[in-house]
């Protein structure tokens, strides 16, 4: 299943305590319907000392957000969209915006 979003995609949190906001896509999770967006939905997590945290103690780190949440926010005319799909004279298969028409990919 693909989301329609992609890594490094700007995304606008459309739900939520953050509705709004926006943040570039960290990674996506297919099967999971999940995407992580860099600096929103941002959990703590009390961690046991160890290798990488000597100190443990609390870190601030992303938590996968549901697709459904997000809108991708067209690189084009900066509006949240819906993704559409063309298919190009050579036969490659776009996505585009459907405010503005423009393609997304490049
Ligand atoms: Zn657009």
């Amino acid at each position: 299943m693909s989301l329609g979003i992609k890594k490094n995609d700007t995304v606008v949190m459309m739900s939520g305590n953050e509705k709004g906001k926006k943040g570039r896509v960290l990674a996506v999770y297919n099967q999971k319907g999940q995407l992580l967006i860099e600096k929103l939905n941002i959990i703590k997590r009390h961690m046991k000392p160890s290798k990488k945290y000597a100190q443990g103690g609390i870190i601030e780190k992303e938590a996968p957000v549901y697709r459904s949440k997000v809108a991708l926010v067209c690189p084009k005319c900066d509006k949240p969209t819906k993704i559409g799909c063309s298919i190009l004279e050579n036969g490659s298969k776009v996505r585009v915006c459907t405010v503005c028409k423009e393609i997304i990919d490049r």
